[in-house]
This record gives C-alpha cells, structure tokens and sequence, in this order.
C-alpha cells in the first residue's frame, strides 16, 4: 500500500523530537505521499525540528504558540502565504505546570487551570477555525491526541485529565459543526509513551509499567503503533469516522483489573 495520501497537503502541530507522537504520526503520512508543513514552538525547538522536517522533505516550518491567538493567527497567515489550501491538521499539544502533575487534583491553581485548558483543550478549537478556512469544498480532517486520564482517574494526571476531557468532548462538538463541510475530527487515545511532555507526569515509570503489565497486548504502545491509525484516521480509509476517541493503547481501556499473570510492583 503506498499513495494514500498523495496530493495532500497537512500541517503538523507539536513536534518536539523523534519521540513526539507528532514525529510518528508525519513518518506514516510522508511515506503515504503527504506533503506536510510543522510548527514548531519557539526558536529553542526549531533546532530539532528542522532536521527533522527536512528528512521528510518539507522546509515549511512555521513558529507558533497556540496560547496566544495573535501568534496563531500569523501561523495561519505564513502558511497561506506558501499554501492555497490546506487538507489536514495533526494537532499534538499539551501543557501543564508539572508542578501540579503531582500529588493532589484539589490542589490545582485557577491559572495552571485556565492556562492548561487553554493550550490543551480551547487550542484545538482555535486551530480548527483558522485550518477549516482553507480546506477545500470537498473537506479535510482534523486529528487530536489525548489519554485515558480524560475517562478514568489516573494518579498525578490531575489537570491534564479534565483538560483531555474537555479536549473530548471539543472533538465531538466540532465534528457535528463541520460534518456537513465534510471536515473530519477525530482523537487518538494513547496509551503512555515515554516523550518530553510524558517526563513531566509524576511517576511516569510506574504509569508505563503497569500498562505493559496489565493491558491485553501485555506491551505498551510505540509512537509507530500511533502513526499507523493516525493515517487511518487521517486519510480517507476512514472517510466515515468522525467524532470518534479511538484508543491506541494497547487494549488498556477494556481492562477492569490487575491481570491475574501480572506480578506487583
Ligand atoms: P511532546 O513533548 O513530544 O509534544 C508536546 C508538544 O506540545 C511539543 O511539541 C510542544 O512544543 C507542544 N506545545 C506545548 N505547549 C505549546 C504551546 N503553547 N504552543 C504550541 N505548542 C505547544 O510530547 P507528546 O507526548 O508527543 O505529546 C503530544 C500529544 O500527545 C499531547 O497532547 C499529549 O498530551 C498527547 N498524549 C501523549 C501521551 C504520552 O504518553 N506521551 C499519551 C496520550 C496522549
């Protein structure tokens, strides 16, 4: 299978490195034919994004933080400047204090509540008004992440969970406003994968090994593993999908136990 995406155009949103989910995800669309442009957050992530970039043949890269619209809107106006149309957006981003990536849900502070909700949650929606303005009439398809912690208490995710509940929720929202322009947006549930934004969630080691111990597949997920429904979820495989949360975890979500084979740690 090759060709998937030929004659597409994307932007991906939260590259930070070859570990980001976002680097998984534009490897698997790049080599399906897509031609993609990045953002980058800040001059300090363009040295490794570049390379990163060019090794798939882009040298679009835009800067832009998401929690200030004004940036974002600039973002949206350097990329019509090289592109007249736009037919996906690969949206990575999450941020919280780590401070509160630990310890107590009770003890979140209203800014580290607004800020998170804000580049976590409220950006997705920013993104897709400014992406939706240049997706052709015959649409396009927007893809988020997010994690477990939306649906279910998971130690230390605190924050992070309301705002990936929020993010949820957004994806439903904006599907039944754009399904009639036939713009597709859907989330990826994944499971827990060790990258930058993971280093900030208290005991993140121990979030990892419980899921390789006690998730169906008995493994964690790779952000190979996420690339490949990435492209399914962007690509027209699944042109009626929309609206959806679809877990790559490894199977972790069915699970209502400790697995009986699973020694304690
Ligand atoms: P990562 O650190 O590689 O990527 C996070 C990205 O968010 C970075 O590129 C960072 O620059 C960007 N970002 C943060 N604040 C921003 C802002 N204000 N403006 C623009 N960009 C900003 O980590 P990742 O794990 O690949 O995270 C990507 C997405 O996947 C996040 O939404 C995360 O919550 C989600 N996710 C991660 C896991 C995991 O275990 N790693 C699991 C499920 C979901």
């Amino acid at each position: 299978m090759s060709g998937l995406m030929e004659g597409k155009r994307g932007l991906i949103m939260g590259l930070a490195n070859d570990k980001s989910l976002a680097w998984g995800i534009a490897q698997k669309l790049h080599e399906q034919g897509a031609e993609l442009a990045f953002s980058y957050q800040g001059d300090a992530l363009l040295k490794r994004v570049k390379p990163l970039a060019e090794s798939l043949g882009s040298d679009l890269l835009i800067e832009c933080d998401v929690a200030d619209m004004g940036k974002l809107d600039a973002a949206f106006d350097a990329l019509k400047e090289r592109w007249d149309s736009l037919d996906f957006v690969v949206h990575a981003i999450g941020f919280s204090d780590k401070n509160e990536l630990r310890g107590k849900y009770v003890d979140t502070s209203l800014d580290n509540f607004l800020m998170t909700m804000n580049i976590s949650a409220y950006s997705l929606v920013a993104v897709t008004k400014r992406a939706v303005e240049m997706m052709p009439e015959s649409g396009g398809s927007i893809l988020t992440l997010t994690y477990y912690g939306a649906e279910k208490v998971v130690p230390h995710y605190n924050v992070m969970g309301v705002a990936k509940a929020a993010l949820e929720t957004s994806v439903q929202y904006l599907a039944n406003d754009l399904g009639p322009r036939n713009i597709r947006v859907n989330a990826i549930s994944a499971g827990p994968i060790k990258t930058l934004a993971a280093s900030g969630i208290g005991d993140f080691r121990y979030i990892l090994k419980w899921n390789e111990l006690n998730s169906p597949l008995r493994r964690n997920v790779t952000i190979d593993d996420v690339g490949g429904a990435g492209l399914y979820l962007v690509s027209d495989l699944s042109s009626g999908v929309t609206g959806e949360v679809h877990h790559v975890d490894a199977g972790y979500h069915v699970v209502g136990m400790k697995q009986e084979d699973a020694p304690d740690i």
